[in-house]
């Protein structure tokens, strides 16, 4: 089985290295350069999408801000799962937005603005603080502001709108600004039979909008929740593939705050913690296999490694901590690799994250630092 992943950054690296014991053969498509690349070693192995189309079986996608031309093609080509609109939905909070009213899944309070009068009108309908968000392109808390005080409305419309006039499809979401408890996630995969599997929530650290620290939890109530606005998410797209929902967890209540129609950094800890990885099972849902047992093995939580290229190698003399580098250039603030911590039980995991806040440095990894100094209050 060949498939063809659009992108080519760590998430088809890591597909190809689930999917090599199931003799399901990756290859991934530069969407910038147009190469067909090794997801591994990045050596360019052939040019233009039709090509690549052409040798795959089956075409999936690692991110979801893809030019809708491209999108078109491979829809048309009869063997892209999870399919074009999942991926558009992913891409554009308006379509996101739409796409989860459909469902019947809570999340926040929103109004689409792309006037100065659709503007005041969002500040009537949803109220301040809110935050602003742009329709296309933004990810990681990027093209996003917050609006708390009536006297920053001309400042930040001055930015939104050259935001908004900067392409000729842009937008802006203003959403209601939701006081959580913490921020969860759930990745799950459904079949091309229509079978659903879910991992344990995972509970997520972001620092400056990005993620740091995701740790897998038991929380049965918040579990069925989950599961079932994910259910009504995947059905709703007759979805194929692993999918992901954010969530905010309001006192009990989760909220969707943003859903990825891919295999998700806060699934990454399904690789050492978890009976089939996310990777895995994203290959066998769009490849029509079964779907693999998505079941809690111990204790796990991920580390993002940001900006950095090396570890101290004491790292790897605790027991239960696996690194997984991307193979990619420094760059400041770039996702280079992760630190999977595992555990028999959560006080070893936990005792595990206050050793390696011993280890690694303070202002590189802030969420492992933090839990250590709660840890030990
Ligand atoms: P996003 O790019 O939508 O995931 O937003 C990045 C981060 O901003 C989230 O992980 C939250 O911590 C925060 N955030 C996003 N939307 C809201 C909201 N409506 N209310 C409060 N915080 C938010």
């Amino acid at each position: 089985m060949h498939v063809l992943v659009l992108g080519a950054g760590q998430l088809a690296r890591m597909m190809s290295l689930a999917g090599a014991p199931l003799n399901i053969e990756i290859s991934a498509y530069d969407v910038d350069s147009g190469n067909i690349v090794h997801p591994l070693t990045q050596s360019v192995i052939g040019n233009g999408l039709h090509n690549a189309i052409e040798r795959a079986d089956v075409i999936t996608a690692e991110f979801e801000h893809i030019a809708h031309d491209i999108l078109a093609i491979c829809q048309q080509s009869g063997k892209f799962l999870p399919s074009a609109d999942a991926i558009k939905a992913g891409g554009d909070r308006r379509l996101e937005k739409a796409l989860l009213d459909k469902a019947g899944v809570r999340n926040a309070n929103y109004y689409v603005i792309t006037s100065r009068q659709d503007f005041d009108d969002a500040i009537e309908h949803v109220g301040l603080p809110m935050v602003l968000k742009s329709a296309l392109g933004g990810y990681d808390g990027k093209g996003q502001w917050r609006l708390k005080q009536r006297d920053q409305i001309e400042a930040i419309w001055h930015e939104m709108e050259q935001c908004i006039a900067a392409t000729d499809t842009q937008a802006i979401v203003a959403e209601e600004f939701v006081t959580f408890d913490r921020e969860v996630s759930l990745v799950g995969a459904r079949g091309k039979d229509g079978s659903v599997a879910v991992y344990p929530l995972a509970e997520n650290v972001h620092t400056n909008g990005v993620l740091t620290l995701s740790t897998a939890i038991a929380d049965t109530e918040l579990q069925q929740q989950a599961k079932q606005m994910f259910t009504a998410v995947a059905n709703s797209l007759e979805y194929v593939g692993v999918l992901a929902l954010e969530f905010f967890d309001v006192d009990g209540t989760l909220l969707v705050n943003e859903i990825a129609p891919r295999v998700h950094n806060s699934g990454h800890w399904t690789q050492q913690g978890a009976e089939t990885c996310q990777f895995e099972n994203h290959l066998r849902a769009v490849c029509g296999l079964p779907l693999g047992s998505t079941k809690l093995i111990r204790s796990t939580a991920m580390i993002n490694i940001l900006g950095e290229d090396t570890l101290p190698p004491q790292v790897l003399a605790i027991g239960g901590c696996h690194i997984h580098w991307y193979g990619k250039e420094k760059r400041a603030g770039r996702k280079m690799g992760h630190i999977n911590v595992c555990g028999d039980y959560n006080g070893e995991l936990q005792r595990k994250l206050c050793q390696l806040a011993q280890i690694l440095d303070k202002h590189a990894f802030p969420a492992v630092h933090e839990f250590a100094a709660n840890f030990s209050e």
